[in-house]
Order: C-alpha cells, then sequence, then structure tokens
C-alpha cells in the first residue's frame, strides 16, 4: 500500500518586516529546518518581506507562497484578514496597504498618550526601537517596550492589563473594510482567507455575520488550524469550513521563538476530510 505522506504546511508567519523577531530569511530557514514543505510569510499590513523570504526558502528548497495579514475593522472589532498567493505588484492592494501603514504611527502616538495618562511615558519611542519597520508599529513593540521598562513580566501578560478594548494604551482605529481587503486580495489573483476566527470575541449569531459578510464578498477560505485555537476552536471552525463551502487554512501565526508557543511549522495538519487551501494556488 502506497504511504502518503502529510505535507508539514504554514501558511501564517511573521517577521521583522512587521512583528515578529527574526528577519524573513530566517524564517524561511527555520522552516526548512523545521521541514516545512509549504511556508507563507504573512506580515501584517506589509509585503516587502516577501522577496527575502522566498529566495531563503527555494535555496532551501521548500514551496513559497507569497502572503499578507490584512487589519481591517468589523463589527466594532480588529479583524485579521489573510491574503495568499496574489500578485506582490498589484497596485490597488500596494496602496491600500500603504494607506494602512500610515495610519498606524498616528494611531502609536495616541497609545503613547493612553499609557502617559496611565502613569507611562516615553511608550511611542520606546516602542519605535522595537520597530525595525517603523510604519509598522503596533501593539507588539509597545508590549516589548512594557516589558522592558518591568511594568509586566513577558508580552502575554501585557495584553491581559494593556492595550486591549477597555484597557490602557488600547485606542480604537480605522483600518480598512472588510469588503477592501478582499477587494484588493482577490483582484491581485489571491486567496483570501478568515485568521484565527476563534480569537474575536463575537457571539455565534455575530461570528455567522462575518462568515456571510465575507462569503458574499467572495472569501474563500479560513484558519481551521492557527496557532491561537484551541481543540474546541479546531472542531467549531472545522464544522464551519464544512457547513459554508470554505477551504481550510493553517499556520502557526510564529511571531519569534521567545515569544510564540507554536514554532514555525509546528501547526497540527488539516483534517483529512477539509480541502485544503493550497488546492487553489496557482
Ligand atoms: P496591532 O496590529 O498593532 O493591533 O497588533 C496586533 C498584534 O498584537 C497581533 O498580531 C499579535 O502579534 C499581538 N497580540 C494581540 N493580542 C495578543 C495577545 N493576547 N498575546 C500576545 N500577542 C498579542
Ligand atoms: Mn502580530
Ligand atoms: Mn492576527
Ligand atoms: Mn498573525
Amino acid at each position: 500500500m502506497a504511504v502518503v505522506p502529510v505535507l508539514i504546511v504554514d501558511l501564517h508567519s511573521h517577521s521583522r518586516a512587521s512583528d515578529g523577531l527574526l528577519s524573513p530569511a530566517d524564517v524561511a530557514r527555520r522552516a526548512a529546518v523545521n521541514g516545512v514543505d509549504i511556508l507563507a510569510l504573512t506580515d501584517h499590513d506589509e509585503t516587502n518581506g516577501l522577496p527575502h523570504a522566498r529566495a531563503e526558502a527555494e535555496r532551501a528548497g521548500l514551496r513559497f507562497i507569497d502572503g499578507v495579514e490584512i487589519s481591517i475593522e468589523w463589527g466594532g472589532l480588529q479583524v485579521h484578514i489573510v491574503g495568499l498567493d496574489f500578485d506582490v505588484g498589484s497596485a490597488a492592494l500596494n496602496a491600500g496597504l500603504e494607506a494602512i501603514r500610515s495610519g498606524r504611527v498616528t494611531r502609536a502616538r495616541r497609545m503613547s498618550a493612553e499609557l502617559e495618562k496611565a502613569g507611562i511615558p516615553g511608550c511611542f519611542e520606546g516602542a519605535m526601537r522595537y520597530a525595525e519597520n517603523p510604519n509598522l508599529i503596533g501593539r507588539s513593540h509597545f508590549a516589548r517596550y512594557l516589558v522592558e521598562i518591568g511594568v509586566c513580566r513577558d508580552v502575554r501578560s501585557v495584553f491581559e492589563s494593556y492595550l486591549v478594548p477597555g484597557k490602557p494604551g488600547y485606542v480604537t482605529h480605522q483600518w480598512a473594510t472588510l469588503a477592501e481587503s478582499v477587494g484588493w486580495i482577490l483582484g491581485a489573483g489571491g486567496v483570501a482567507a478568515i485568521a484565527h476566527p476563534g480569537r474575536y470575541k463575537f457571539s455565534r449569531l455575530e461570528m455567522r455575520n462575518l462568515l456571510d459578510d465575507f462569503k458574499g464578498l467572495g472569501g474563500q477560505a479560513i484558519e481551521v488550524i492557527s496557532g491561537s485555537h484551541s481543540q474546541e476552536h479546531l472542531i467549531q471552525f472545522s464544522r464551519l469550513a464544512r457547513e459554508y463551502g470554505f477551504l481550510a487554512s493553517c499556520g502557526s501565526d510564529f511571531h519569534g521563538p521567545e515569544e510564540s508557543h507554536v514554532d514555525v511549522g509546528g501547526n497540527a495538519p488539516l483534517p483529512a476530510d477539509l480541502t485544503p487551501v493550497w488546492t487553489a494556488f496557482r
């Protein structure tokens, strides 16, 4: 009997081009060492790490997929839409991502002002030291600075007490819309996937509304396996993928060896009856 090897596929990872800790090339090298067969780098709102990761991935003989994780607002919350296997030269996609990035610096100044009111000054400058790509300044960089100055013991505990709705340092922000993000990805010939759906604090009805809206716009995939999903999330989102006819995606959401409990390529494989998102890649 033929043995079909299970592919190791990680379609969600971050580098220093956004809020990861490794260079794009080092993410690809680490994926190769970990035996990954198909890798996507999906930095937040930024694609400039992709050529570096691709060059290294191809040198190591693994299949590389261009990716991005777009920050949007839906239902009053921040939601992430992953784009995969798109044309990196797409003018509309690049202009859209550029607009999101320019909003991040303004948001960071407002976050810093809120933290100052809470008695923690200097956070904008402090967080910026952690952002190799200043336009990608985000909450992870603030979290690393708050750990550095001893406000919290690790990044995880920062997100329990700061930077989230209702806690100091959180500000609302005008991200892109769901329709814009899906439109940019599809317009660039890519596949759109809802990132880590288990992370959003939506009711079951709100989640269904999100999936309905996403599908209505042409969204095709959903992350069933994610570094931030529990076993219950895996069951819940596998069921929804079957019901909606979504392709299934999987990824670690790796940010760095010191911060992520799931290494690049360390995510579980997809349930065998789901249709993997990579069957739709070019
Ligand atoms: P931003 O795009 O600036 O809103 O930052 C979002 C990023 O913050 C996510 O991509 C994660 O890297 C990080 N983050 C959000 N919530 C948590 C959490 N509970 N624990 C660790 N990191 C988190
Ligand atoms: Mn992140
Ligand atoms: Mn995310
Ligand atoms: Mn991510």
